[in-house]
């Protein structure tokens, strides 16, 4: 059986550090805003090469805040992409504004600058570019199109820590960025965690007001904040992996680039491709396929794993029916959530079971 995804690998390298670092934990003084969090924090700040990382409770938290930080609320309108996880749409619509969907490039999945101006509007205050599936997006032109307008950029990074665009780290672009630490991410913690990073440090010293109930001094509150922090086990868990994401991100892009090569030319298969001057750090390996359900059931049936990112676009969920939307408002979105399919990626993962998953690839097609 091959799995989709394995912590195994992963969880053995660091076994003995994890158990050292959880008896430090039990006896720390602090087990909430403490001595784990603010290293990890500067430690995060200097990978991602920013001034400064606010450490909160997860990625669609880290979205939300960055917003609020940015003053957005109802009447405001917020561009994100149509192919994305509904986390990014769901950050916008809980600051009450409106996220309004631009579909992405048919090859890059990220999306497409020149469709940008056309769906600013007066109401238009942020961009959110989506690092999908751990590509870099087109940051040169999205950031280029937001000063234009005087927009706000927030970059959703949740997948793509260390992915670069034309040498620059993605999470480093944008005003205020958000980011994600779900346990399967590329850097993922052992729960629930996420953080914003910037450049501006009256933005940060906001965000870290906010994820604390609005408050930097104890028990007066500027803003009606919320509780988001992220905890000093998680903290202490994601100083360790840090270390190793540099080695884990190469192990990926290596099995991404044997996938590559194995499947080039196999059926009607679409592979990733990579924009001009972007990097993957292929937080995800995504093919495309016409034949998307019936190549997933037969490889089900070889005890290879595989899943679907996204099925259901944002725009056609149950949960943004007030939206208004009808099948056929983004059409590249859609052709996507029907072809494309997500083969098992993960540090661990052998030569010889991509080999195999690409055989079996070969012998349905
Ligand atoms: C995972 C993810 C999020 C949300 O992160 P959580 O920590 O699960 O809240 C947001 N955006 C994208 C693109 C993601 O992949």
């Amino acid at each position: 059986m091959i799995p989709f995804f394995s912590f195994e690998d992963t969880n053995r390298q660091i076994r003995q550090e994890l158990i050292e670092a959880f008896k430090k934990f039990i006896d720390a003084k602090n087990y909430i805003l403490g001595a784990s969090l603010s290293d990890f924090e500067q430690n995060y700040a200097h990978f991602n090469q920013v001034q400064h990382c606010i450490g909160v409770g997860n990625g669609l938290d880290a979205l939300y805040i960055a917003l609020k930080v940015l003053g957005i609320s109802a009447g405001d309108e917020v561009i994100v992409p149509s192919n994305t996880y509904i986390a990014t749409a769901l950050a916008v619509s809980h600051t009450g504004a409106i996220p309004v969907f631009v579909e992405p490039r048919n090859l890059t999945y990220n999306l497409n600058p020149d469709l940008i101006e056309p769906a600013i509007t007066s109401h238009t205050k942020v961009i959110i570019p989506v690092h999908l599936y751990g590509q870099a997006c087109e940051m040169d032109a999205i950031m280029h199109i937001a000063g234009k307008h005087k927009l706000f950029v927030v970059e959703d990074n949740a997948q793509a820590h260390g992915a670069q665009y034309h040498g620059k780290l993605t999470g480093s672009f944008g005003h205020i960025n958000a980011t994600s630490f779900y346990p399967t991410k590329n850097l993922g913690a052992l729960g629930d965690a996420g953080a914003v990073t910037t450049n501006d440090s009256e933005f940060a010293r906001k965000a870290a007001t906010f994820r604390n109930y609005g408050s930097s001094r104890r028990y007066y509150n500027e803003v009606q904040g919320v509780n988001s922090r992220l905890d000093e086990w998680q903290a202490a868990v994601l100083n360790i992996k840090l270390n190793y994401l540099q080695a884990w991100t190469k192990e990926r892009q290596a099995l991404a680039n044997q996938y590559i090569d194995l499947l080039q030319g196999v059926g009607d298969i679409i592979l990733p491709h990579l924009a001009d001057r972007a990097t993957s750090v292929y937080h995800l390996f995504v093919i495309r396929t016409g034949r998307r359900d019936a190549l997933q059931q037969y490889l089900q049936t070889k005890n290879i794993s595989t899943l679907i990112h996204y099925p259901v676009p944002p725009h056609l969920q149950e949960a943004y029916q007030e939206l208004g939307y009808q099948k056929g408002a983004y059409p590249i979105a859609e052709d996507m959530a029907s072809t494309c399919l997500s083969l098992p990626l993960y540090v661990g993962l052998q030569e010889n079971q991509v080999a195999y998953i690409c055989d079996q690839i070969k012998n349905f097609f």
